[in-house]
């Protein structure tokens, strides 16, 4: 069976534009994109996946698109596959953020620039970074715990310590609450990473905090909707859904639908339209060898790498409508149910 999901949009590149632009050379060649992509697991990749290959369509590109499915060689494999099959640029959403360097050389090597999506590679000579403000995405989450639980036992679960997005995350809620540690109103109890962002470990982990502690325990930040989910599993196995507060990310349909129904307190809204479209248009660019203008800089332990940061959103129920909704990432009724 063929491992690399390659996906194929109803509006691929017809052999006949193909076969036109050969006879006509005065026409730009296309611009070819590879879309390398760790996984489909989350909900949110699905919607990366579809509304990048939409708009770089729309900008008159083609993309191929492959999911390593967490697997490192997987991920080198399918990138170098692109590579040589001809891309003009590398849109790379890295599972480990370091075994990736290689993809990056090696990209360079064949004379392709690599855009690092979502997520960053490390100590490589990545060319760009397109992204949100990840250490924000922490913050708000904290602001929004600190406010309802002031003082307390807290919990932190943390994403895939192979991703440099899970690091950042983590740096962020520490931002907000370390001054509290350090004045003694919060302690935090229990910190762990989960395996490959896997619900199921932290599923175990809130289990084992909640073992470790006797049920006390005041709030809990989780570093995303799906390791959220996990967590409030395991709070509702002791009967304790709904009466600890719980932080995610991503603006899942299942996380929005555990804030109105009050067993998760807010989520982080990344609106991935936005960085899909921003990502097409500099993707191009990169691969047209044109300028491209940033503001921000992120160090990935060997560069600053020219960075463009989205602002991320806190949703919680009282703002849910205005945000996840009127954006139409999801409707109404999928939220709120029928009635
Ligand atoms: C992304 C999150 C996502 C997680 C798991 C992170 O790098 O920023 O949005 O939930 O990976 O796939």
């Amino acid at each position: 069976t063929d491992t690399r999901h390659q996906y194929k949009p109803d509006a691929h590149t017809p052999t006949s534009l193909a076969s036109k632009q050969a006879i006509n050379s005065s026409m730009p060649k296309q611009i070819r994109i590879g879309f390398a992509m760790d996984t489909l697991v989350e909900e949110r990749w699905k919607k990366d996946r579809d509304l990048f290959v939409k708009a770089a369509e729309r900008m008159g590109a083609s993309v191929v698109v492959a999911s390593a499915d967490s697997n490192d060689a997987r991920q080198i494999q399918q990138a170098e596959q692109m590579i040589a099959d001809g891309i003009d640029v590398l849109v790379l959403v890295p599972h480990n953020a370091d075994a990736t360097a290689a993809i990056v050389n090696r990209a360079h090597k064949a004379g392709v620039k690599v855009l690092s999506y979502d997520r960053l590679v490390k100590n490589a000579d990545v060319d760009l970074y397109v992204s949100f403000d990840n250490e924000q995405v922490g913050r708000l989450q904290a602001d929004a715990i600190t406010t309802i639980v002031p003082k307390g036992k807290y919990v932190y679960i943390g994403g895939a310590d192979t991703d440099n997005n899970a690091h950042m995350f983590k740096q962020g809620v520490f931002d907000i609450l370390q001054p509290k540690i350090d004045s003694g109103q919060i302690r935090v109890v229990y910190d762990q990473w989960s395996k490959d962002w896997k619900p199921s470990s932290a599923f175990q982990h809130m289990r084992e905090a909640l073992q470790a502690s006797h049920n006390r325990i005041d709030a809990v930040i989780v570093a995303n909707d799906g390791t959220a989910g996990g967590v409030v599993r395991a709070l509702q196995e002791k009967g304790l859904a709904g009466k600890i507060p719980v932080a995610g990310q991503d603006g899942d349909l299942a996380a929005a639908q555990r804030i109105v129904q009050g067993t998760q307190t807010m989520t982080v809204y990344k609106p991935i339209g936005k960085l899909a479209n921003v990502t097409a248009e500099l993707a191009i660019k990169l691969a047209k060898d044109e300028p491209i203008e940033t503001t921000r800089q992120v160090n990935n332990g060997k560069i600053e790498v020219p960075s463009v940061l989205l602002s991320p959103v806190a949703v919680n129920a009282t703002n849910i409508d205005n945000t996840l909704i009127a954006d139409g990432f999801h409707t109404k009724e999928e939220i709120y149910g029928k009635n």
